[in-house]
């Protein structure tokens, strides 16, 4: 399995392109979705899935272009399977001069559902606060986890948006201590990568 990490947009967010054999899966295209076919076409890589960690705008820009001219399935978890479609609720009507509204998905996921490429599979493990629908992806075989805006190299996500709710953010914070072992890299939403190692002192500090 190789992971490409590329920076995209006025929010920094990290989209990975998870490849494995000549299958590849999108998370997070936040923007830019030219520059990721372009990488996509470079590689001869055929995209299976095209994940949202959540349903904010960052993560969802290229949704529509991908699913354009890939054949990747739209991915999310159901609780933020509205959130993606309308505008007020993805932050884009606030934020930007043009309100993004991003086809629906192919998948809504709920909590253990598996997504797989080749033989490797992505376990969903729900975790609601920063959004509903917030999903962090585990990759045992590998020792990688995507944490989308939920959990970040000593910070987490903010639960002051619409749908955020700081209880439950602590509550899945709690389950990623308790379920994820130490030496799991984590993949962030935004910023540095960083081993569940590093940050577990803080973490068990924020959570009890
Ligand atoms: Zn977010
Ligand atoms: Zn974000």
């Amino acid at each position: 399995m190789k992971i490409k990490v590329v920076t995209l947009g006025d929010n920094n967010t990290n989209c990975y392109i998870i490849t494995e054999g000549n299958e590849c899966i999108i998370v997070d295209p936040g923007d830019h979705p030219d520059l990721l076919l372009e990488i996509i076409q470079k590689e001869n890589l055929e995209v299976k899935y095209i994940i949202n960690t959540h349903g904010h705008f960052d993560h969802i820009l290229g949704n529509n272009k991908l699913k354009e001219k890939t054949n990747g399935n739209l991915t999310i978890h159901k609780n933020d399977s509205e959130m993606i479609q309308n505008p007020f609720k993805n932050l884009s009507a606030y934020i930007l001069s043009t309100p993004f509204y991003s086809l629906p998905p192919d998948i809504e996921l709920n909590d253990g559902d598996e997504i797989k490429i080749g033989n490797k599979k992505l376990l969903t493990i729900h975790t609601p606060g920063h959004t509903k629908g917030s999903s962090c992806f585990y990759i045992e075989d590998e020792k990688i986890l995507l944490t989308g805006d939920t959990l970040f190299k000593f910070s987490y996500g903010r639960t002051d948006f619409i749908d955020g709710n700081q209880e439950e953010i602590i509550n899945s914070l709690k389950r990623l201590y308790n379920e994820i072992p130490d030496e799991v890299t984590c993949l962030p939403g935004h910023g540095e990568i960083f081993k569940m190692s590093e940050i577990k002192e803080w973490l068990k500090s924020v959570i009890y």
